[in-house]
């Protein structure tokens, strides 16, 4: 039997497990899937352990060790050098450990196929942590116009920024985000799990806003979809999307079979509002 996990810190919330087993029954695979609670500082003996077992194909990374698994890989995916973190690793045939990531693939299908158009579009980036850094080539690479990225802490923005290195993503402070005049805001911070906003919806910065997204999902929408709403902002989407999308995605690599993920949406979404352990 092909052999999965994934490994994060915690992971008991994890609905990875789920949706692979989800992708594995439609394609027809047979597999096993754990969560792996790696201690804060032992994340690379326990992966390279898992790696290292019989019928061991690949393993997800989330929460805090996606820098850890990016060093421990060999890496030619470019949306993981980019990112400078792996979510996304793989036992090659010929012994090496590959990484990659796949969770701005995820942003970008899900926005894609929520009929949302990133060509030529104005993009805020809200939050400058890994899942930030994993989303800019892809959105880039979709044709976006522009990526501003704005952070509670902006040095760490800045710092983001200049390892993109391209002239189409700069940084704005928070209190300034209306002079971006976004078409697409992205908040990508932690806000939504503590029910905060990361930034100020006011004052003109959702002029121009055609869709907000929150990479956090609950089982209702958050505070940051409710007040877009509210201040008119027609579209709404949460993260649980890309969450089954960056997870097609390390499957299709794992597996090289792609599975049709509008169905598995549905599905999780009904295990996510019945609030059931994830
Ligand atoms: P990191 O810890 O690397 O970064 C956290 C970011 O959130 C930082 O920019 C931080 O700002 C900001 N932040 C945290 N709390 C607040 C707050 N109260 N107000 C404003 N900004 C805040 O985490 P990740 O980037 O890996 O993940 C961020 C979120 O994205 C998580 O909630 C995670 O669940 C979600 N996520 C969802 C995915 C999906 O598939 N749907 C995939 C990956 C992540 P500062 O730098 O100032 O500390």
């Amino acid at each position: 039997m092909k052999k999965f996990a994934v490994f994060g810190n915690p992971i008991a919330q994890s609905l990875s497990p789920t949706i692979h087993q989800m992708f594995a029954e439609q394609v027809g695979e047979t597999i096993s899937y754990e969560k792996i609670l790696a201690p804060v500082d032992g994340f690379v003996g326990a992966a390279k352990a898992f790696l290292a077992q019989e019928g061991a194909v690949g393993c997800n990374v989330t929460m805090p060790f996606k820098l850890d698994a990016f060093n421990l890989a060999k890496v030619d995916d470019q949306a993981a050098k980019d990112a400078q973190a792996v979510n996304t690793l793989m036992n090659s045939i010929n012994g090496e450990v590959l990484g990659y990531n796949t969770d701005g693939v995820g942003l970008v299908n899900d926005l894609l196929n929520s009929g949302v158009e990133i060509e030529g579009k104005r993009v805020l980036l809200i939050g400058a942590g890994g899942a930030a850094r994993g989303v800019i080539s892809p959105l880039l690479k979709a044709g976006a116009a522009s990526l501003t990225i704005a952070n509670r802490t902006k040095a760490k923005a800045d710092e983001v920024a200049t390892a993109a290195s391209n002239p189409k993503v700069q940084v704005v402070a928070l209190e300034d985000i209306a002079s971006v005049a976004p078409h697409i805001i992205i908040n990508s911070t932690a806000a939504s799990l503590s029910n905060e906003l990361p930034c100020s919806l006011e004052d003109g910065v959702l002029q121009h806003c055609e869709v907000v997204y929150d990479m956090v999902y609950k089982n209702s929408p958050t505070r940051f979809m409710r007040d877009a709403a509210e201040l008119g902002v027609k579209t709404q989407i949460d993260g649980l999307g890309m969450l089954v999308e960056q997870a097609a995605e390390a499957f299709y690599i794992w597996t090289q079979k792609r599975p049709d993920t509008s169905d598995i949406v549905k599905r999780v979404r009904v295990i996510v509002e019945q609030g059931e352990k994830r």
